[in-house]
């Protein structure tokens, strides 16, 4: 299957962390700002399926996407980059693969044959890959791991019969790769870059633009030493410094000329993209006039990559309202035994995000009782909903054995349950229950609601009919909607039977929602109810207080 889109294939080299996707991104960014039709694919070579099941403490956040699927957190990159929405087919695991080419084994579809690395999963890799660029003019198509990792060889040979199978200016290898600078000779080293290539091509991959990481300028003479030790051009050997802001990197490459072998290879008629506006936001991201303070109550501190998504959102608004929002983390173990109002006495809102298991919990529902009961701005999101529902219940409506049943299987107050059917995007029925596998049995994707009148959602969202995104096994019981509501709780929005919403009125600000907002804020379009808790929040600041 094969079609008219150009893939750029991007290997990384001598480490990881060298920030891949970001480059990626970049590249997908300048193509489409060029007025070209540019989609993204992310190539993870581990077995999981998908990352749903992997420890946000070992690999950051999970990504979701609109329809659902668990993804790596580049597909955030990606989606907050290209300002678009991507899916399931944008991600592939080497566990999807070899899923797909098992089932058909015993579907009995190979007729007979012995199944092998090449050309079975090799085949359906590449057929992977074509699938996802259809409908596109470019993709973007970024390989995770390193050159020479044991579980990256079929894909790299699957991108290097694509290559083979396709005319010369229909595929780009860009390899991205680092040349450190050794303090005691004083020097930036090329020698490991000119390794990994050397790698790269006995593999039969022959890169056309080397990305070098570096702390300091590349010097001409060293892109031309590169140049011709790895056979690239030298307008081609473009430099990566590390940038303040991951939405700057598009503009440094082109700064370094990136534009110019892009043009020349695939024969590109388009001029220089158009980024005025992009260029802006990022302008104000590096020079904020004003800043205000957030207290992040979370537990997965350790790796600040759990919340990706959530803090590129709050700086998606910050950009917008030229404001530097200044995040201070609050382990909510440390809430809890240093107690709210010493930790969080300085700040102008709180945010309780998500998570899973009752690690942290009473600190989590300290922080929101301390929010609630000083009229500072809050915001909940998916746990942090459920957490300010149950401490209404057990503070305000005065049922004190309210919780959840993640915590407690046999509580007789379930405030936040486990429903055990329900309708999902595509219509079909869901059923999950305590015996449900792990892997993909959560409220995932998309699911429309619409704001009631009168409430702040409202002010964020408009009348229109929404979308946001879900990750989550729990649901808020409606059984205790009634006496919520009495007490002065209510709930702002549903999907259907399912509780998305809930605030006061009577506080200045505090709202809580069952999704997670952050999945759908871009640099150029910041999500709207995280825009209007800043927004609130800033005003907070200015003197409301
Ligand atoms: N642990 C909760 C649930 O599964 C909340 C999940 C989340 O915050 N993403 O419902």
């Amino acid at each position: 299957m094969q079609n008219n889109c150009k893939i750029i294939f991007v290997t990384g080299g001598v480490l990881s962390s060298l920030g891949k996707g970001i480059t990626s991104a970049s590249v997908a960014t300048i193509l489409k700002h060029s007025g070209y039709k540019t989609t993204m694919l992310k190539i993870d070579p581990y077995l999981n399926v998908d990352p749903g099941t992997m420890s946000p403490l070992e690999h950051g956040e999970v990504f979701v996407t609109e329809d659902g699927a668990e993804t790596d957190l580049d597909i955030g990159h990606y989606e907050r980059f290209l300002n678009t929405n991507l899916g399931k087919i944008n991600n592939i695991t080497t566990g999807q693969i070899y899923s797909k080419v098992i089932k058909k084994e015993r579907q009995g579809k190979y007729l007979g044959q012995t199944i092998q690395v090449i050309p079975h999963i090799v085949d359906e890799i590449k057929s992977a890959i074509y699938k996802a660029s259809v409908g596109f003019e470019f993709m973007i198509v970024e390989l995770g791991g390193t050159v020479g990792d044991i579980e990256g060889m079929p894909f790299l040979e699957a991108v290097r019969e694509i290559v083979f199978e396709n005319d010369k200016s229909k595929t780009m290898n860009i390899h991205v790769t680092l040349v450190p600078y050794l303090k005691a000779a004083g020097e930036l080293k090329t020698k490991p870059t000119q390794h990994s290539v050397q790698e790269l091509r006995r593999i039969g991959i022959k890169p056309h633009m080397l990305v070098c990481r570096c702390e300091r300028d590349l010097p001409d003479q060293l892109k031309k030493k590169l140049a011709y030790s790895c056979d690239v051009n030298m307008d081609a050997v473009i430099q990566a410094k590390d940038a303040k802001t991951i939405y700057a990197v598009p503009k440094e490459f082109l700064d370094d000329g990136i534009f110019g072998p892009l043009v020349t290879h695939f024969n590109l008629d388009k001029t220089k993209p158009d980024m005025t506006k992009w260029n802006n936001l990022v302008n104000n991201l590096l020079n904020p006039q004003k800043t205000i303070k957030l207290c992040f109550v979370g537990k997965y501190l350790k790796l600040k990559e759990a919340y990706k998504s959530l803090l590129e959102a709050i700086s998606h608004s910050g950009a917008k309202h030229n404001t530097k929002v200044d995040i201070i983390w609050c382990d909510s173990e440390t809430v809890k035994l240093k107690g709210a109002k010493n930790i969080l006495q300085n700040c102008d809102c709180i945010l309780v995000a998500g998570g899973f298991g009752d690690r942290g919990v009473d600190g989590k529902i300290e922080a929101i009782k301390y929010a609630r009961t000083h009229d500072i701005p809050y915001f909940g999101i998916c746990l942090g909903m459920q957490l300010a529902y149950i401490e209404y219940l057990q503070n305000v409506v005065g049922i004190k054995d309210a919780t959840s049943v993640e915590f407690n299987k046999e509580t007789k107050e379930p405030a936040v349950y486990l429903i055990e059917e329900f309708i999902n995007t595509t219509g079909s029925k869901e059923i999950r229950t305590v015996k449900s596998p792990l892997g993909g049995t959560m409220r995932l994707g998309s699911y429309p609601f619409e704001a009631k009148k009168g409430t702040k959602l409202y002010d964020a969202y408009g009348k229109d009919i929404q979308k946001e995104r879900h990750r989550h096994r729990y649901e808020a019981n409606p059984i205790y909607k009634e006496r919520l509501q009495k007490a002065g709780m209510i709930i702002s929005a549903q999907s259907g039977e399912l509780i998305e919403a809930v605030e006061i009125p009577s506080h200045k600000w505090f709202v809580a929602v069952q999704f997670h907002p952050e999945f759908t804020s871009t640099l150029e379009r910041p999500n709207p109810i995280i825009d209007e808790f800043i927004k609130v929040s800033i005003k907070n600041k200015q003197g409301e207080r």
